[in-house]
C-alpha cells in the first residue's frame, strides 16, 4: 500500500460529501474527463496532461513458461509483451500466425488502426479455439480501453470494450513558503501530480503571474478528480474548482459545461477567466529581471532602460503566444537574436527575444493562437544566458505586462446564469469549506 499524505485522509473524511458531488455531475460530464481538456492545457505540453497511467494487469504466462499457453475454457490464449522495434506483423509472427490472419484483423479497419500503433511494453494477447485455429485477439491500450477482435463464424468482428473508472473527488491545499518557494515545489510537498499543478497554472494563467507574483503565504485549495479503477489510482482527472490566494487576493475558478457541450473554468459569478493575453508566455520559469526604466544593463554597463520582463528558463522551454494574433516578425539580428513580434489586432504587439529556435510554421505573416508554441527559450543576441525577453506595447508603448489592465473574454450567458449557479454551487460550497477548514486548522497544514 502507497503511503497516505494526512491531507489525502482528511480527503477521506469527506468522501460522502464527494460522492454527493459526483453523482452531481452528470455521466457524459463524467465520460468527458477522458477526453475534454480545458483549452489552454492542451497546449505547450501536448496531451502528456491528461495521459491515464497505464499499468496492465494482465499476467504474462510467457513471464513464467514461454511454452504454456493458458488454458481457458475451450480457448487458449497466449500473451506477448511488445518489444522494442516490434510491429503488428512481428508480433503475428511470434505468436505463429500467418500473414492472411495479420490481413484479415487489419481489413477490419478504422476499428483496429490502433493496432499499428502499439507501443513497447503494451500487451497483445492472442486466443486460439480449441481446434488451434486464432480466434481473436485483445489489445488493451490503457487502463480503460481495451480492443477486442473476434471470429465470428468465418469472418472477425472488432470492439471496443470501456471501462469507466471511479471518479473521486479530491482535495488539497498547499501553501507558498520559504521551502516552497514555486508553484511546483509548494504542490509537490501536498502530494499534488505534475498534472494537477500545470492545470492550476493554466486555470489562472490570465490573472496570476505564476513567475512573477507568487509570494510567501500565498495559498490554494483544489478540488479535483481522481480515477480509479478495482480501487487502484489510475490517473487524475480535471480540477473541478481551485481556489488561490495571490498577495491576498483572492482568486476562484469552477469548472463548468455550458448547454452547448463547452467546458471552461469560470469566477463564481459566471466571468471568464480568459482574457485576451496570459500574463507569462513561458510557463514554470523566474523572472530574473523585471521592468525597470533606469536598470544597469548587464552587458554595456550603464543604465538602458528594461522595458520588458527577463523570464530565466532552461534553453528549450517553450515560448507560447500571449494572445491570438499574427506573427509581423520572425527574423535574428545582432542584438535581439532570433526574435518573435506578434501584432494583436491594431492596438497589442507582443515580442520575444533571444529564442534558440522557431516553432514550426513560424514565420511573418502566420496566425498564431492564444498559448500556441511559438519558439523556444535561448541565448541568442546580446545575452548573458538562457532567457526570455518579453516586452509589451499597447498603441506603440512599453507597458508592463504585469500591471497592465487586459480585455477579458466572454463570461456565462445571461440565459444560462442560473444553470451555471445550479451546478457549479455545491462544488463551490465545498471549496469554501475545504478552505475555511484548513484555514482554521492552519497549524496543521504548516508542515
Ligand atoms: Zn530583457
Amino acid at each position: 500500500m502507497r503511503n497516505y499524505p494526512r491531507t489525502h485522509l482528511k480527503a477521506a473524511a469527506f468522501l460522502v460529501v464527494s460522492l454527493i458531488l459526483i453523482m452531481a455531475l452528470s455521466p457524459s460530464e463524467l465520460h468527458e474527463a477522458k477526453t475534454q481538456v480545458p483549452v489552454s492545457l492542451a497546449l505547450p505540453f501536448g496531451d502528456t496532461n491528461l495521459t491515464v497511467a497505464t499499468d496492465p494487469v494482465i499476467v504474462d504466462p510467457l513471464a513464467i513458461n514461454p511454452n504454456a499457453p493458458q488454458a481457458t475454457t475451450n480457448h487458449t490464449q497466449t500473451s506477448f509483451t511488445v518489444r522494442r522495434g516490434d510491429n503488428l506483423s512481428t508480433l503475428f509472427d511470434r505468436a505463429g500466425l500467418t500473414p492472411q490472419e495479420l490481413y484479415l484483423v487489419m481489413s477490419l479497419g478504422e476499428d483496429v488502426s490502433h493496432l499499428s500503433k502499439i507501443q513497447p511494453g503494451q500487451t497483445v494477447i492472442f486466443t486460439r479455439d480449441k481446434t488451434g485455429q486464432f480466434s481473436g485477439l485483445q489489445y488493451k491500450v490503457n487502463a480503460e480501453r481495451t480492443l477486442h477482435v473476434e471470429r465470428e463464424e468465418s469472418y472477425f468482428v472488432a470492439q471496443w470494450r470501456h471501462v469507466e473508472p471511479e471518479v473521486l473527488i479530491s482535495f488539497r491545499q498547499a501553501e507558498i513558503t520559504s521551502e516552497a518557494p514555486s508553484l511546483f515545489h509548494a504542490g509537490m510537498k501536498a502530494g499534488l501530480s505534475d498534472n494537477i499543478v500545470m492545470q492550476l497554472s493554466y486555470i489562472f494563467q490570465w490573472d496570476i503571474s505564476f513567475a512573477l507574483d507568487l509570494r510567501q503565504g500565498d495559498q490554494f485549495t483544489l478540488l479535483f478528480e481522481e480515477k480509479y479503477l478495482d480501487g487502484k489510482k489510475t490517473g487524475d482527472g480535471r480540477i473541478v474548482a481551485a481556489e488561490f490566494i495571490n498577495m491576498k487576493k483572492q482568486y476562484q475558478a469552477v469548472l463548468y459545461t455550458d448547454s452547448n457541450g463547452d467546458t471552461n473554468y469560470y469566477a463564481p459569478d459566471g466571468r471568464s477567466l480568459r482574457k485576451a493575453f496570459i500574463r507569462d508566455p513561458v510557463h514554470f520559469s523566474h523572472v530574473s529581471s523585471g521592468f525597470n526604466p533606469k536598470r544597469l544593463h548587464p552587458i554595456h554597463k550603464r543604465v538602458m532602460p528594461h522595458r520588458g520582463i527577463d523570464y530565466a528558463a532552461m534553453t528549450g522551454t517553450p515560448v507560447l503566444a500571449a494572445g491570438d494574433g499574427k506573427v509581423a516578425i520572425a527574423r535574428q539580428n545582432n542584438a535581439s537574436g532570433k526574435y518573435i513580434v506578434i501584432q494583436h489586432g491594431e492596438q497589442y504587439t507582443t515580442k520575444y527575444l533571444h529564442l534558440s529556435a522557431f516553432a514550426r510554421g513560424i514565420h511573418g505573416g502566420a496566425r498564431v493562437k492564444q498559448g500556441q508554441t511559438i519558439g523556444y527559450v535561448g541565448s541568442t543576441g546580446w545575452s548573458t544566458g538562457p532567457h526570455l525577453h518579453y516586452e509589451f506595447l499597447v498603441g506603440g508603448v512599453h507597458r508592463n505586462p504585469r500591471t497592465v489592465k487586459l480585455p477579458q473574454a466572454e463570461p456565462v450567458q445571461r440565459a444560462e446564469l442560473a444553470r451555471f449557479t445550479r451546478e457549479t454551487s455545491p462544488v463551490l460550497a465545498q471549496l469554501a469549506s475545504m478552505a475555511g477548514n484548513l484555514q482554521l486548522a492552519a497549524g496543521d497544514q504548516a508542515r
